[in-house]
């Protein structure tokens, strides 16, 4: 039996002894059993949050004694920093050496709020009035469900878990069902840096069972959620009747703009990299290539021939350069979108389909996929594949690059490569993206804040607007020498 749930400080087995397999999505091969919580696990994990919140134990310790236990887990963290890589390797299919770069920034998002908390929180507010004394005070939200995907599994965590302690939350953790074995490890991680019994807790299992409750019950102040559209849209749904407050990161189709006077040979690289990371499963990944007519050619044959050279392997591969899909469901999803993409009109260049190698028989490899001829109007321009697929379109003009840039309901990320500075300033500032990288893709530090516009989310991570999203603001006014009001008559 195990027993991997942690609630109110005390591990243990789910209520009815229910465990699950995780697999490998390079091979099928069972890399751990964990809990499958209950109903009733989950609400005891609520109850341990909300009394530990209402008792005050962690809410009483001033911000630096709370970034101080934070820097502490960061601390444990860099000790056992392998350890965990190779479970989130194991339990992702990516490389290990992509894994200990992911737990690099699980420790400079702690390392970022912990330092964080050590500012100045609250400010006076001049009323106008020398008798009154006016401070803005931030205050621990309460108590949040944190909810997390599989594809960064302890680093989207991470951007919760930090700023929810720093703040003073009380939280339910659940990790995605399909990589559970880096949040346990944390967790473990958390409870051997003192933090106080009930304000961390864990629950496992698949979320159309145990999610319910995390978003419904009224003792559930957050919700910070990231993962698709779709959950992100039940979720806001079901926490209207209770008016949570919603943290939302949601997908992406993220606009990737190559003007024809960019440094060609560092945008294709780039544009590859954009794509293919982690075979394409990456929520701000550029997929939608906008690519400047006249070198449109050009631009697509190298991308094309180096999609087609990109090696697929598993975790201790070390030749590999990306890994599988992390399972046979959006494998088949993948599939089942080019396929999609093909009846609609764009032109298969390269990959669409699995990888015939002997040794990815057991394992969700999809090919590095190229579709070209495409336009805004199709499914597979306007939807996420979440897969290694690139969709490819034209512009003729620094006006089109804009539109086409920003006709989707999405606004997680995008790029534009162009050496004329001021005109990559003005599509920069025309896109309606929560990140855009000017001559760069993909890179993003804890400093800065991450999130979304449009149906790609709600609110921000990161920065210091993501320590905000686990705070309340409360005013406070004195008055150092009350008088009568004098509104109505004696
Ligand atoms: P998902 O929506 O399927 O699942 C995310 C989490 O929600 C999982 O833990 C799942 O168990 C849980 N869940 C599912 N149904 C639920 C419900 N009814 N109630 C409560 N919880 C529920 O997403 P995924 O497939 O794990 O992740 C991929 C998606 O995440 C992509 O769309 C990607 O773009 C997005 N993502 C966004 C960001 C970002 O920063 N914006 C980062 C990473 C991933």
């Amino acid at each position: 039996m195990v027993a991997t749930l942690y609630i109110n400080g005390a591990w243990r087995q789910a209520s009815d002894g229910g465990a699950h397999d995780v697999h490998s999505p390079h091979d099928q091969s069972v890399v751990a059993e964990v809990s499958q919580a209950t109903q009733s696990d989950v609400l005891d994990a609520i109850s341990a949050a909300r009394e530990s919140f209402d008792s005050g134990v962690f809410t009483s310790w001033s911000f630096n004694e709370r970034s101080a236990l934070v820097a502490k887990i960061a601390d444990l963290l860099e000790r056992d920093a392998d350890l965990i890589a190779r479970k989130e390797s194991d339990d992702t299919g990516k490389r290990f050496i992509e894994a200990q770069y992911d737990l690099a920034d699980v420790i400079a998002t702690f390392r970022h709020f912990a330092a964080l908390g050590l500012k100045e929180h609250g400010r006076s507010v001049d009323v106008g009035l020398a008798h009154v004394t006016s401070r803005i005070v931030h205050e621990p939200l309460g108590v949040a469900s944190l909810i997390g995907p599989w594809n960064y599994p302890l680093l989207q965590i991470a951007w919760k878990v930090a700023p929810a302690l720093v703040a003073g939350c009380s939280f339910i953790v659940k990790p995605s069902e399909l990589t559970p074995q880096s949040a346990i490890a944390l967790m473990r991680i958390i409870e051997e840096a003192g933090t106080p019994k009930g304000v961390a807790n864990l629950i496992l299992g698949p979320g159309s069972v145990v999610g319910t409750s995390l978003i419904n019950d009224p003792r559930v102040d957050l919700v910070s959620f990231t993962g698709g559209l779709s959950t992100g849209q039940t979720i806001m749904r079901a926490a209207a009747d209770t008016v949570k407050k919603l943290a939302l990161e949601l997908g992406g189709k993220n606009p990737h703009i190559i003007f024809a006077d960019a440094d060609i040979d560092a945008a294709i690289d780039n544009a590859v990299t954009a794509a293919f990371l982690h075979s394409g499963q990456v929520c701000s990944a550029g997929t939608r290539l906008i690519v400047e007519r006249s070198i449109h050619d050009r631009v697509v044959n190298e991308i094309v021939r180096r999609a087609g050279n990109i090696v697929l392997g598993g975790p201790s591969d070390e030749m590999a350069e990306t890994g599988p899909l992390i399972s046979p469901d959006h494998l088949r999803n993948v599939t089942a979108y080019v396929e999609k993409g093909i009846a609609e009109g764009a032109k298969l260049l390269v990959g669409g389909k699995r990888s015939d190698k002997p040794e990815h028989e057991n394992g969700w490899y999809y090919l590095p996929t190229v579709l070209d001829g495409c336009s805004s109007q199709m499914y597979c321009v306007q939807e996420e594949s979440f897969g290694p697929v690139m969709t490819v379109e034209v512009f003729d003009s620094e006006v089109d690059a804009i539109r086409i840039g920003n006709d989707t309901n999405f606004g997680l990320s995008g790029g534009v490569w162009s050496s004329d500075s001021q005109k990559a300033a003005r599509v920069a500032s025309a896109l309606r993206h929560g990140t855009i990288w000017v001559n760069d893709f993909g890179p993003y530090r804890p400093a800065a804040e991450w999130g979304g516009y449009k149906q790609s989310g709600i609110g921000r991570e990161l920065g210091e607007h993501g320590l905000g999203e686990y705070l309340e603001i409360k005013h406070i006014w004195t008055n150092n020498a009350p008088s009568r009001s004098g509104w109505f008559r004696d």
